[in-house]
């Protein structure tokens, strides 16, 4: 487990963590993140609408209010949370940064009916391999039935006071499915346990049960991901003025040309800064000509909406035009010029990644 020595403190210059959504097909990820979003991002899709930049940021100042029932007092030390739009692990696997994993956390979806499944091993080994801690939201418990009674209901909040409201055959029944699924995981090598119990979380894992429909759980599991990153992942998620960031995606978008978004895993980018990325002829110089995102909290994909920003900092999701981005390679990073920097250095180090990446090609 990764842990650092230091418990955060207040004030202390954190940057967002960045999760990733993971497990077997049909588990309720989509879902899951629509309803952390507060959106409907499946029907939209549906509906020929896209995502525009690959991650939502959820400001802490969110994250405070939806919690409130459960917490009054959660101190949250970062300024708020990054998600990864894309689940499943092809992103886990090629959203890398410098070498190493892009995320700082991840939750793995479990369906509470079926219990663990081939994909939920595959992205449990794919956690172990990169060293990234999980929560596991146990999903889909409105599914839990009597025969006379259904799920009640309440919706957005916390597990127990939702678990409290159901009928005693409802309850029994969970349990069973909890005993039957933390077997599952011991099977694997793994200690898990509910998280209101889990006294020694990092070494034992900790469950949140949630409905992706309702939003039962939610707030625990929130909560639960920014408090854990934030306590045992001080050094990893300090602010650093060295620019950390790697593109996700190049796309042309009418009125800007070709853009690319790209993940803001730490530092600041600024309008106007000379930059490095890998590309398929060479290393592409530029300049940042635009640093645009959605609107906090609201999916907005009408054309020309976005927000120009003449600074970012970490993390963040972010779209940026400049000239001549063409041809850049996603899955590489961006590489920041500064004034004492030797460009010819930073051009070698852009193009590194290619290799990293053709291989990842080759390999699919
Ligand atoms: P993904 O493949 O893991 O992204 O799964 P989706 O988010 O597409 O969900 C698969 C199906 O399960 C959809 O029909 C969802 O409506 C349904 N689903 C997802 N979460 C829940 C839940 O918490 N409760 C119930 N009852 N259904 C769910």
């Amino acid at each position: 487990q990764r842990s650092d020595d230091h418990p955060a403190q207040n004030g202390q210059n954190l940057r967002s963590p960045i999760c990733c959504i993971m497990g077997h097909v049909d588990t309720g990820k989509t879902k899951l993140l629509d309803c952390i979003r507060g959106t409907n991002v499946q029907e939209g899709e549906a509906g020929g609408i896209t995502q525009q930049i690959g991650a939502t940021y959820f400001p802490a100042e969110n994250i405070r209010e939806r919690t409130m029932e459960l917490k009054a007092d959660a101190k949250l030390n970062v300024p708020g949370l990054l998600v990864i739009d894309t689940p499943g692990h092809e992103s886990f696997t090629n959203l890398r940064s410098r070498g190493s994993g892009l995320c700082d956390i991840a939750i793995l979806v479990v369906d509470i009916m079926h219990g663990l499944e081939p994909q939920t091993i595959e992205s449990l080994n794919l956690l172990k391999m990169r060293n990234t801690d999980f929560i596991v939201a146990l999903n889909k418990v409105s599914n839990l039935v009597d025969r006379l009674n259904g799920w009640k209901t309440c919706r957005n909040a916390p597990i127990r006071k939702a678990m409290n409201q159901q009928t005693k055959n409802v309850q029994d029944q969970f349990n069973g499915k909890l005993k039957q699924i933390r077997g599952q995981f011991m099977e694997q090598g793994l200690n898990t346990e509910l998280y209101y119990k889990n006294k020694s979380m990092g070494e034992t894992f900790s469950i949140v049960p949630t409905s992706a429909i309702s939003g039962e759980g939610i707030p625990d599991l929130l909560l639960l991901l920014v408090q854990w990153a934030q306590r045992t992942m001080v050094k990893r998620l300090t602010y650093s003025n060295q620019v950390q960031c790697t593109v996700l995606e190049v796309k042309v978008v009418e009125g800007h040309g070709t853009t690319i978004d790209v993940v803001l895993v730490n530092g600041v980018l600024r309008e106007g800064d000379q930059v490095v990325v890998c590309g398929l002829q060479g290393p592409i110089v530029t300049t940042i000509r635009a640093l645009l995102t959605p609107h906090p909290m609201k999916e907005l994909r009408v054309k020309g909406t976005y927000l120009h920003h003449k600074e970012i900092k970490a993390a963040q999701g972010i779209k940026i035009t400049a000239q001549g981005l063409e041809h850049t390679i996603a899955g590489t990073s961006l590489h920041v010029v500064g004034p004492h920097d030797d460009l010819e250095n930073i051009k070698e180090a852009a193009m590194e990644d290619m290799k990293s990446v053709m291989s990842r090609i080759d390999k699919s």
